[in-house]
């Protein structure tokens, strides 16, 4: 059952929000090891479903969302909750904010049930560099769900909660969700405020939905969107209601396939994610081959601006202010200490990446030409987009690989984002949408949008959803 159908069934008195949170507890209880969870918030969760039940008792006016459980990534705050980004160097660290993306989703009466596990620091595409151990995918245990938001997307695969939040920078939101037969958008960037959200790179940060329907989708983006005082990057753009006003896919319109993203002729991914989009050529809508030459520099360009950012970002932590501290006799040595005992080697090796990256006389070799990298893919993207109402893509070159398979070989891990970076270096919205299964494996299709075109691509989206029909774990 979807987020939308669970608020439903509140709503119309079939289930009370005490029944909905109980069971999902009871779920994340029973999955436990799927290592999906850092942590559960049974009591206070079972004390907001209460509120909710009592509103509904004395007619009070109740959110959209009223008694719907969800999950949380741990790099995004919520007020007396740890917030570790799994990490040891935040262990223990309890948030005094909560993230205005979570704060807008209670405010709609959905119930927060617990935090998630992830990539440390939202570094990964495997689960595999969480500091508390991996995530398994509720579709094959033997296989990663996808990462960064490993534990958000196997919570939702796993029925334990209709939806979680994950974060994406290159493709923590869509990965995961392809990898897990899910729906997960990441929308433009500035849609959703990032205020309380632990800043990896903070110019491609967004958060986003991993959801089971585009419905959902859409009723959680515009839930969360909107212009935050507390996060100057937010559009000032007052968010649509996508639900209500879903564009209809129509004849005469066109997706664009960039040639760049399906050189692989006999992939069978490749070869699911095409036969997706015959249900919208049967609509009469046109699929032309574009060109978008600058792709091909996709990952080295993301590597280095993500690290480069990250360099930066994690300056923070440093011992002193938050999270745990190495006992040293000296200043020096407390930084050096606490960084090489508590950072994963994958967050050490961009933070080396990324300070190597900005280093007087390095940087113009680097870090100028990666950001004038990103200036033309993202002229050529809009450019391509004025000629065709989407593109569309695999969202990974692969189904979810097997646990241990490619942590020991940071590059191929690299390789998988190879699609899902774009849009994120370019602030394009997109969404991944289950597309069908190769070898009993869920694939995803992505579809990217012209900035602040949610509803165009939720529209072709939820096209794709009807004519395949929801992915079921
Ligand atoms: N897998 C990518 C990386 O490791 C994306 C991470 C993300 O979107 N947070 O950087």
């Amino acid at each position: 059952m979807d987020a939308t159908a669970t608020a439903d069934a509140i709503r119309t008195g079939q289930r009370t929000a005490t029944d909905v949170v109980t069971s999902a507890l009871e779920r994340a209880a029973k999955h436990n090891g799927l290592g999906a969870f850092l942590s559960l918030q049974a009591k206070p969760a079972q004390a907001m479903a209460a509120r909710v039940d009592a509103a509904f008792k004395n007619g009070d006016a109740v959110g959209p969302l009223a008694g719907v459980p969800f999950a949380v990534k741990d790099n995004i705050s919520q007020a007396g909750e740890t917030c570790g980004c799994a990490s040891k160097l935040l262990s223990g660290f309890v948030s005094p904010t909560t993230a205005t993306a979570v704060s807008r989703l209670i405010t709609a009466g959905a119930i927060p049930i617990g935090r998630t596990n992830m990539d440390e620091f939202g570094m990964g595409s495997s689960g595999e560099n969480s500091a508390f151990g991996p995530t398994q995918n509720p579709w094959d245990k033997t296989r990663v769900p996808g990462g960064s938001s490993s534990g958000s997307a196997a919570a939702v695969a796993a029925g334990v909660v209709p939806f979680a939040l994950g974060s994406d920078t290159g493709g923590s939101v869509r990965q995961p969700a392809s990898f897990c037969g899910l729906v997960g958008l990441k929308p433009t960037y500035g849609r959703i405020s990032r205020s309380g959200l632990v800043a990896f790179a903070s110019s491609l940060d967004q958060i986003g939905p991993i959801s089971t329907s585009c419905r959902d989708a859409a009723l959680l983006l515009r839930i969360m969107s909107g212009i935050d005082p507390k996060d100057t990057t937010t559009l000032n753009d007052a968010p649509a209601d996508w639900l209500e006003t879903l564009p209809a896919v129509e004849p005469g319109q066109r997706v664009g396939l960039p040639r760049q993203c399906w050189t692989a002729p006999d992939s069978p991914v490749a070869a699911v994610a095409r036969a997706a989009l015959a249900c919208l050529v049967e609509r009469g809508v046109q699929v032309v081959t574009v060109d978008l030459p600058s792709l091909e520099l996709a990952i080295p360009a993301y590597y280095l601006l993500t690290s480069a950012e990250a360099s930066s970002n994690l300056g923070r932590f440093d011992g002193v202010r938050f999270g745990s501290r190495a006992k040293t006799d000296t200043l020096d040595a407390l930084y050096k200490d606490t960084r090489s005992q508590f950072f994963g080697p994958e967050v050490q090796r961009r933070i080396l990446l990324g300070t190597y990256a900005l280093a007087a006389g390095y940087a113009q070799d680097h870090y100028d030409k990666a950001t004038a990298v990103r200036a033309k893919m993202r002229a050529e993207i809009s450019a391509v987009l004025k000629t065709v109402d989407v593109l569309a893509m695999p969202t990974a070159p692969t189904v979810a690989f097997r646990l241990g398979e490619k942590i020991c070989d940071p590059v191929s891990m690299y390789l998988s984002d190879v699609f899902t970076t774009p849009p994120s270096l370019t602030g394009h919205p997109a969404i991944s949408v289950p597309a069908g299964l190769c070898e009993g494996l869920p694939v995803g299709l992505q579809l990217v949008g012209a900035h602040q075109a949610e509803a165009t691509l939720l529209g072709f989206a939820t096209a794709i959803e009807d004519a395949r029909g929801s992915l079921k774990g």
